[in-house]
């Protein structure tokens, strides 16, 4: 296993400067930066062996496929789900749960069904299912926030009723940070016979998830915030769901058979993956799961925690700086306002000293009504920040406030 504490040197872009500064950047929520591992992973894919997956019959794409597979792989053994054909390739997140949206709500769900999402999600995971409302007519109910920005449980547990199809919520929140106990949302669900998604997006580089331990229906992340390629993400779902869902999208592919007057569609994962994937995306992707299984997740989890635990104690102690997500169990973030400076002024500001925060309401804006806020600044953290960058992020904070008076 590889030393946690060298990750920083794993990535090229941190070196750099911005605004004559170097560079701290702490926007990981948004995206995470990429090791040379991936780099060279997606590079090696144009410079050696590019070419269309699936049905070649020339060397090139016999080893693009491979690779391809591989990758989809290496995602199974990474989330410890039954089958490979459980992975589906997509765009992302967002394009993850609008599959689902699409098929499984189009499908199994009607007139009066019930959707449970959170006051904490994404706007990802809230969109989809009013356009699917808009399409069904199902219910949408939302499990409402306390004020250190948990999910209220017993409120859940009322909500849940025969009419419940579908449990919609995010395994860690982008906005605020907290972890949400999924397991029992899961289990809970369960006992209702509704199905389960959970949005990962914000999780799977955080902390191992086990398919087979969660036992969610659908999980769903981006390559993206993983330390892989953008344009790559993944539908984890179950063999016996996926199966009985009809294709989303038509094209390459999907098909098993095509007439004029009736297609036949192929199989899992092909069924769901129409037209020519990113494969370079899946293959860098599974380059970032080797790259992140490098390391042991008790070093990950045990100095990410370190690093959050830090960043809060600092920036709690600065005068007139309020934190938003005060939950037990958090991860990755810290969210927060300084007196009345407006956050987007404190990310410019912050940003001419090198500093990278994110500002606004993060694409949840429910959470920031729920808190009467516009929005926040926020800092999110990966395996390769440090305390010292924290020590600049609240050197810079008491700069801008001195500016502002
Ligand atoms: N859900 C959560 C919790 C997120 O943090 C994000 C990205 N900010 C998304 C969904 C959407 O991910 P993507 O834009 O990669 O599809």
């Amino acid at each position: 296993m590889k030393d946690i504490n060298t990750a920083r040197t794993d990535f090229p872009i941190l070196a750099r400067e911005v605004n004559g500064k170097p560079l701290v950047y702490l926007d990981n929520a948004a995206t995470m930066q990429k090791p040379q591992a991936v780099i060279d992973a997606v590079s090696r894919v144009y410079t050696d062996y590019n070419s269309n997956i699936h049905r070649g019959t020339h060397f090139l794409s016999n080893v693009c496929t491979g690779e391809f597979e591989n990758a989809r792989e290496k995602i199974q053994k990474f989330i410890n789900a039954r089958n490979s054909y459980e992975i589906i390739f997509t765009r992302g997140t967002t394009e993850a749960i609008n599959l689902v949206a699409n098929t499984f709500g189009d499908n199994f769900l009607s007139e009066d069904d019930e959707v449970i999402v959170s006051e904490l999600e994404h706007h990802s995971n809230i969109v989809p299912w009013q356009l699917l409302r808009e399409r069904k007519g199902i219910k949408l109910k939302v499990i409402p926030l306390n004020e250190d920005g948990e999910l209220v449980l017993d409120e859940y547990y009322g909500m849940l009723n025969e009419k419940t199809r579908l449990v919609a919520v995010a395994h860690v929140s982008n906005a605020l940070g907290t972890v949400n106990p999924v397991k029992e949302i899961i289990e809970a669900a369960h006992k209702m016979n509704a199905k389960v998604l959970i949005d990962g997006a914000q999780a799977v580089h955080h902390f191992p998830v086990d398919m087979r331990e969660l036992d969610a229906d659908f999980y769903v992340f981006s390559g993206h915030k993983l330390y892989g390629p953008t344009g790559i993400g993944v539908l984890y779902g179950k063999e016996e769901l996926l199966n009985k869902m009809p294709p989303w999208h038509g094209g390459g592919e999907m098909i098993k058979n095509v007439t004029f007057e009736k297609t036949t569609y192929n199989e899992l994962p092909f069924r769901f993956e129409a037209g020519t994937p990113d494969y370079a995306g899946a293959i860098g992707l599974g380059a970032a799961v080797d790259y992140l299984s490098s390391y042991s997740w008790e070093d990950i989890v045990g100095y990410e925690k370190e690093l959050l635990d830090y960043a809060t104690e600092k920036l709690s102690a600065i005068d007139g700086l309020k934190i938003y997500g005060t939950a037990e169990k958090k991860s990755g973030v810290v969210s927060f306002l300084v007196g009345k400076i407006h956050p987007y002024d404190m990310g410019v500001m912050l940003d001419k000293l090198g500093i990278a925060v994110r500002t606004g309401h993060h694409c949840a804006q429910p959470v920031m009504d729920r808190y009467g806020i516009p929005g926040t600044v926020r800092a999110s953290f990966a395996i390769y920040n440090t305390k010292e960058e924290v020590d600049k992020l609240v050197d810079g904070i008491e700069k801008v406030k001195k500016i502002f008076g």
